[in-house]
């Protein structure tokens, strides 16, 4: 250290604190890296590593980059896992005499990122907060810097890691923070390592403590506040809130002003999804490509602005379970798909709508750009006829949205007035503020454009009086304004001309009196640019006091558009609306699949109907041929029952069910080598828990059970799975549906509340057709080797097959009857190994300790004659 430069000290002290960070050392125009830290974004980045002295005898490995274009670098990083401090000067280097001062003003981590262009317009970027006390109770957070809300929830539950998860797979965050207990959950840990892509980091356990820190819950979000939100009795919410302030101070050391907003979910019921099931049904990332085309929000997403996808994202996410709620959504789309021409005029207007809850963030943080400011204008511009638009349609639901939206008229004012409509992007070279905003800035604008007018004069003068035709007046950041006199008029150059630089071709010099003039003109322009910076920032300030009434605009914008949304995609898709009531019942009648039926190009989708209930028909077993359509049927019919919980129309010519707790699916065999488990580990894994959590109310999902192993072990455990879950006293009595290969599971129908269904296919000698539509009754053949024939396998294996199948077939039991059979046996064996009633209260009745052993074995023979 003692060798070290002095700049160099600096950087190691502030570097003593962000070791496990990239830091961004602000040099001027530049921010560098050194050492470890250059080595590594160099590779990373693809930087030129160079090296610079720091006192040391080998030079530091140093690289850089422009501090204008930082943003794109450090997003580049920040998605790779790192995390950025960022150093700035904090004094200006032209006032200071040695070396400037620096600190770090922010870390910036993949969850605490407010820049637009490092964020997804239509996904709320989370960090979570996850505070576990003991085996059963936790309490966590999510919250979004970039949009100011924070969702918390209080969990007290057997299974804490089935919760926890399940909330972390709901929100999704890209960056995971939690207290040490945590580490004795497996599942938990394991959840994070693999299946989620966030950083994760722990936290000591005092941080989640109020004592312990500077941050208190009441300061950030006042003690009516915190009352309003019912947090007062939650302390595991409180605490995984302080983890997340103390971790947000550490990082943001701005503040964290903008984080406002509480959204207590802890009784608020929604939909129970498993990681699984959200990946099976393709909610928003399809399973291979994990892209939107292709996912359930991809067909119901027409919104217009950032914050209604946004909005959709999470609605999609989280369908209700409140019928009363679903049927306010289901109104508030039902009133637009009546009415094309508001729907058209509300559509216009969103369209021209910006993403203000993100720039009210970077506003409040002072991160935004005048651009963006006056960006609001053209935004609060549209809220008059947006308002008049929702207030047109006139029903309840949609005069509460209005009710949030505020004109926002004075805020607009101040832009306009404030900043200049042509404004440049950056303060750098003011420009800024509007005329006749603020009396000194048009003071020293008439300065500096007086003093232009008066150097032409000075030149003009200095020409006439010096007989020099080509002198002229010019500027550098080095020499400031100086004339410059080429060569061939040297002779001519007076006394009072001072010699400041020489040329190839010129000398430049300056005078007393344009010193004068230079003195003039600089200083106005310095004072400009710093006046304009503090004036800018005054109106974000000015702008940030109306936070509440611009979030609540935001929040009716993103309501509003997720509705139109959802009534656009209905009205082209020819959607219905649904009935959600509080039955048993499942019926959709002529059911389509939302997003298969948009990617057939050359055939039509063809409708079927689905019906279930609690009684006959718990469940549906449903068989046919490999391609023929099962998974699309059964996932049709949960994607629509999903859809209906959400708000949205259904693709259906009619739907009436029974809100579903929750959907359960069981699809396809999958390795999870990552983690450890084979195929068939998996599959049960997925079966455990559909039996371990499925109640009356869920809708089941299974696509296959038991293949992943022998026939006969495969099919007893689908059977008894069958078994349990539709029996009158310990089943589950969950609507299923159970696509087999497994034929012999057909018989099964003869129990109460199961029924065979399949899809029907068109045989015509060796060749099938699919039909696409559901029959009742089971499938009259696997068709296993057609299917093969259409893949094209070759001729001679497909005919060798069909030998082997028929010998197969020949000399393979019976496993219907076995099936029906094995339950005689199992019951008979059971009432024979029945023991007699006299025998059982007899042992009852036995007191041991005073039995000697003859009475013993005497007792014995006497039960054994008796059985
Ligand atoms: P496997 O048993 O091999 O998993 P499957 O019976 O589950 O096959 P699906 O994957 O559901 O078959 O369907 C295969 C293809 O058939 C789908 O990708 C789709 O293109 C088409 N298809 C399915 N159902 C319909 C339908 N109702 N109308 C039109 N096309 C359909």
């Amino acid at each position: 250290m003692a060798e070290l430069s002095p700049m160099m000290k600096q950087y190691f002290k502030l570097k003593e604190q962000h070791k496990n960070h990239i830091m961004f050392f602000r040099l001027g125009d530049f921010y560098e890296m050194f050492f470890d830290d250059a080595i590594l974004a160099s590779k990373e980045l693809e930087l030129t590593l160079t090296g610079r002295d720091c006192g040391l005898e080998e030079r530091a490995p140093m690289c850089g980059i422009p501090h204008h274009s930082s943003e794109g670098y450090v997003s580049r990083l920040v998605a790779k896992g790192y995390k950025v401090a960022i150093c700035e000067q904090t004094q200006d280097a032209n006032s200071v005499k040695g070396i400037v001062n620096r600190e770090i003003v922010r870390v910036i981590t993949p969850g605490t990122i407010i820049e637009s262009s490092m964020l997804q317009d239509d996904k709320n970027n989370y960090i979570a907060s996850v505070f576990i006390k003991d085996n059963n109770t936790a309490g966590v957070s999510f919250a979004d810097i970039s949009t100011g809300i924070v969702h918390t929830s209080h969990i007290h539950e057997t299974d804490l890691s089935a919760t926890i998860i399940s909330q972390l797979s709901r929100f999704s965050p890209c960056e995971v923070i939690f207290n040490p207990k945590l580490l004795d959950f497996k599942d938990i840990t394991l959840f994070l390592k693999n299946q989620l892509a966030a950083s994760v980091d722990l936290i000591e356990q005092e941080n989640f403590i109020e004592e312990n820190t500077d941050n208190s819950l009441v300061n950030q979000f006042t003690q009516d506040y915190l009352d309003i939100c019912a947090i007062n009795d939650e302390p595991e919410i409180q605490a995984s809130l302080m983890g997340l302030l103390a971790y947000l101070s550490t990082t943001q050391k701005r503040g964290i002003e903008r984080l406002k907003t509480i959204d207590n979910y802890t009784h608020k019921q929604v939909m129970k999804l498993s990681p699984v099931t959200r990946a099976n049904l393709e909610l928003t990332q399809t399973m291979r490509t994990r892209d939107k085309k292709g996912t359930l929000l991809w067909v119901l997403d027409k919104t217009s602005t950032a914050m209604g996808k946004r909005l959709l994202r999470n609605f999609v996410e989280q369908p209700l379970i409140n019928t009363i709620e679903i049927s306010q959504r289901l109104n508030c789309v039902d009133t637009v798909v009546k009415d094309t021409l508001i729907r058209g005029e509300i559509i216009e207007k969103l369209s021209k709508i910006s993403d203000i809850e993100r720039l009210l963030t970077r506003i409040v943080y002072g991160n935004a750009n005048p651009n963006e400011v006056y960006s609001l204008v053209s935004t609060i511009e549209q809220l008059p006829a947006l308002k008049n638009a929702i207030l047109t349609l006139n029903t309840k639901e949609w005069t509460d949205i209005a009710s949030q939206l505020d004109l926002l008229e004075d805020v607009k004012d101040l832009v306009v007035s404030a900043i200049n409509i042509d404004t440049p992007p950056t303060l750098k070279d003011g420009g800024v503020i509007n005329a006749g905003y603020n009396q000194e800035v048009d003071e020293l604008r008439h300065i500096i454009t007086g003093g232009k007018g008066f150097l032409t004069e000075l030149e003009t003068k200095l020409k006439q009086e010096t007989g020099i035709a080509k002198l002229k007046i010019g500027y550098n950041r080095v020499f400031g304004y100086y004339i410059e006199v080429t060569h061939h008029y040297l002779s001519l150059v007076p006394d009072t001309f001072i010699r400041k630089q020489t040329l190839a071709n010129a000398e430049r010099y300056i005078t007393e009196e344009l010193k004068l003039l230079e003195s003039k003109i600089l200083g106005a322009n310095e004072r400009l640019v710093v006046l304009e910076r503090e004036l800018f920032t005054q109106l974000l300030l000015e702008i940030s006091q109306n936070s509440t009434r611009i979030q609540k605009t935001a929040n009716c914008i993103a309501n509003t558009d997720v509705f139109t949304s959802l009534a656009s995609v209905a009205v082209k898709n020819n959607y219905t609306k649904p009935i959600v009531n509080n039955s048993d019942d499942l019926t959709i009648i002529e059911g389509r699949h939302p997003v298969v039926e948009q990617l057939l190009k050359d055939s039509m989708f063809v409708p079927n109907d689905t019906i279930l209930d609690g009684k006959e028909n718990k469940m549906l077993i449903i068989t046919g041929p490999n391609m023929a359509g099962k998974s699309t049927y059964m996932r049709q019919t949960a994607l629509i029952a999903l859809m209906a919980q959400i708000g949205s129309f259904v693709p259906a010519k009619k739907c009436e069910m029974g809100v579903v707790d929750s959907i359960f699916t069981r699809v396809g065999a999958s390795d999870d080598l990552s983690a450890g488990q084979s195929t068939f580990m998996v599959e049960m894994i997925e079966v455990a828990e559909i039996l371990k959590y499925a109640t009356r109310k869920s809708l089941v999902i299974l696509d296959e059970i038991g293949r992943g192993t022998s026939t006969f072990d495969g099919m007893s455990i689908a059977r008894s799975v069958v078994e349990h879950m539709v029996s009158e006293d310990v089943g589950l009595g969950c609507k299923t549906l159970f696509a087999t290969h497994y034929h012999e599971l057909t018989a099964l129908q003869d129990l109460k509340g199961v029924k065979n269904y399949s899809i029907a296919v068109k045989k015509r000698g060796d060749d099938i057709t699919f039909l696409r539509r559901i029959v009742k009754g089971p499938a009259d053949d696997s068709y296993g080797i057609q299917v093969a024939k259409l893949a094209g396998v070759p001729e001679c294996v497909i005919k060798r097959a069909k030998v082997v199948l028929l010998s197969l077939e020949k000399t393979a039991p019976d496993f219907k009857n076995a099936i029906t059979q094995l339950d005689f046996d199992y019951i008979e064996e059971k009432e024979n190994n029945k023991i007699p009633d006299e025998v059982l209260e007899k042992l009852r009745d036995l007191d041991v300790d005073i039995l000697t052993p003859l009475e013993a074995l005497n007792y014995l023979y006497e039960i054994k004659k008796s059985l």
